[in-house]
């Protein structure tokens, strides 16, 4: 795809929601860090149910300590994966405490480094808490990147590279957001809405749908 092409997909996603952020709840980067560590195969409005009830008991590391393993597991079991997630968020907690004031890090490496945290959650961390230009590729971005030919690549690194190289600064803070929120309600797995599509006469997907 070309440089012009790209722009302007850019430019429109933008006309169409300027303001872009997540879908998750939350009301401090802590809440941000936890409900990402959450979201790991489950969707935002599972966690969102869960933790309106786990950030009321427990919004700072501190008070989530108190909660214990077992009590943010009572809050959590209807998300994917609760056992591990729960003794995770116990294990980053305590290393918020001891390592960093209690404080979520605005750093890649000491984000990186906490129990449960990858590469996209530091990146949607530094991205949507902190207002760092990163770009979390996850399954969304990675469908839109490749079906529409704006970043194609093998595997989520190759496509976060792509996108770092060709996504023009003034679009990079929300870039995530928009393929997002495009690859969710629009591009969607199974069957792309083309039809409905805004970019639909300059994504170069071979098979688009009425
Ligand atoms: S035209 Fe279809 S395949 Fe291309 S971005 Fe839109 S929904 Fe996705």
């Amino acid at each position: 795809m070309n440089k012009l092409k790209r722009l302007e997909i850019l430019s429109r996603l933008r006309d169409n929601d300027p303001h872009p952020t997540t879908e998750l709840v939350f009301n401090s980067p802590f809440e941000l860090l936890i409900a990402v560590l959450l979201s790991a195969q489950a969707t935002d409005v599972s966690v969102n149910k869960a933790t309106i009830g786990l950030f009321g008991d427990a919004p700072t590391p501190a008070a989530m300590l108190t909660l214990g393993v077992e009590g943010v597991k009572r809050h959590i079991k209807t998300i994917g994966l609760f056992n591990t997630k729960a003794v995770n968020v116990i294990k980053t907690c305590q290393i918020l405490i001891d390592q960093h004031q209690g404080v979520v890090p605005e750093n890649r490496e000491a984000l990186e480094a906490l129990p449960g945290v990858g590469r996209k959650t530091a990146n949607v961390v530094l991205n949507t808490a902190f207002g760092w230009p990163t770009i979390a590729v996850d399954t969304h971005i990675f469908r839109v990147a490749n079906r529409t030919n704006f970043a194609p690549g093998k595997n989520v690194d190759l496509v976060e590279q792509k996108l770092l190289k060709v996504v023009p600064a003034e679009f990079k803070v929300d870039c995530h957001h928009w393929l997002i929120l495009h690859g969710r309600y629009t591009c969607i797995a199974r069957k792309p809405r083309c039809g409905s599509c805004l970019i639909e006469d300059l994504c170069e997907y071979r098979d688009k749908t009425e």
